[in-house]
């Protein structure tokens, strides 16, 4: 279900707000508190992270990608190389954690940016039954 689209006047767009971690709504910098943890809200204008749930979908995501590609890596640096196993530790961990970390920070802001732009929430069972058109102007004046 979507509201009423909010004011869009100087916000950034998605893949800006991913790429730099910034609030959908005023543009300021600060959206992660931790590695890959929400701020509780913008400290500039006090906008609720904790109201949007962005959920496990870019984990599970990341975790094919990410997986088959350093795989596929592994494979043709074994192949082409035959290098000791220590080398394949000091190539794969850490481009495994820092693509994760990577990753996850700029699939969650771009989920968290899309869901304010929308202004997405959790449907009810209202919606779900079909009440929701009549209240939304339907009802034939
Ligand atoms: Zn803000």
């Amino acid at each position: 279900m979507t509201g009423p689209a909010p004011d869009t006047k100087g916000q950034p767009g998605i893949s800006q707000a991913a790429l730099f971690a910034l609030c959908p709504r005023c543009g300021s910098q600060g959206l992660f508190a931790g590695l890959t943890r929400f701020a509780p809200r913008c400290k500039s204008c006090g906008l609720d992270y904790a109201s949007f749930n962005v959920g496990d979908g870019p984990a599970a995501f990341l975790t094919m990608v990410i997986g088959a590609l350093v795989v596929g890596l592994a494979l043709w640096v074994q192949l082409a190389f035959e290098p000791p196993l220590w080398v394949h530790l000091v190539l794969w961990a850490p481009l495994i954690f820092g693509a994760t970390i990577w990753g996850l920070r700029v699939s969650k802001a771009a989920l968290l940016a899309a869901e304010f732009q929308r202004n997405a929430v959790e449907a009810t069972g209202k919606d779900l039954r079909g009440d929701a058109a009549t209240d939304t102007g339907q009802s034939g004046d």
